[in-house]
């Protein structure tokens, strides 16, 4: 693998930055393998990851930086930077949404009086469903569906941001807390 080890660099980042592409598209950045072999875009790279047994979201790092100075570890594919952890941890995503349902949700969160936290939404349902830890997504599966109660008006979200990457419109939550909307 060290010869295959792909580079990720910054480009400079215009003031006025798409902020999907910059951080979810592979925006502003130039691609380097130690094999030579040309990595022009975003998707070269990827493929060459694919071809040299690599995940495609992380390049085989293991660390995703969203945006220069913020790195995170790797959740495409547990950090591990191998595209067969990856493709196992893609089976273990669709089998998460295809368990924890709204529903299922929405009725663990009636168990909560008050405020609750993400992490404590995604232990009940680990728990409910007899899920042992690590063994498929749950907490990404329960934050999205928590997002959805929020959007359509059943939650409200009392946590502010723990980062302000790019001012306030690239934010990151660790563990938020959220509140039902009394009826
Ligand atoms: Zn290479
Ligand atoms: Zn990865």
């Amino acid at each position: 693998m060290s010869t295959h080890t792909i580079t990720t660099q910054w480009d400079e980042i215009p003031e006025n930055a798409d902020e999907a592409a910059l951080v979810h598209g592979g925006a502003f950045r130039t691609f380097r393998c130690f094999c030579g072999t040309p990595l022009p875009t975003r998707v070269a790279a990827e493929l060459h990851a694919t071809e040299t047994g690599q995940c495609t979201a992380c390049l085989g790092s293991a660390d995703e930086e969203l945006v220069p100075g913020f790195v995170r570890r790797c959740s495409a594919c547990a950090a591990t930077g191998r595209r067969n952890v990856q493709l196992v941890w893609e089976v273990a995503h669709s089998e998460a949404e295809q368990v924890i349902t709204l529903d299922l949700v929405r009725g663990i969160i009636e168990g909560f009086p008050g405020p609750f936290k993400l992490s404590e939404v995604a232990d009940a349902t680990r728990l409910a469903l007899g899920l042992p830890v690590g063994r498929l997504p749950v907490g990404p599966r329960v934050r999205d569906l928590l997002r959805e109660l929020e959007a359509a008006g059943e939650l409200v979200m009392l946590s502010a941001p723990d980062e302000m990457l790019r001012g306030p419109s690239v934010v990151l939550y660790r563990d938020p807390r959220w509140q039902r909307v009394s009826p």
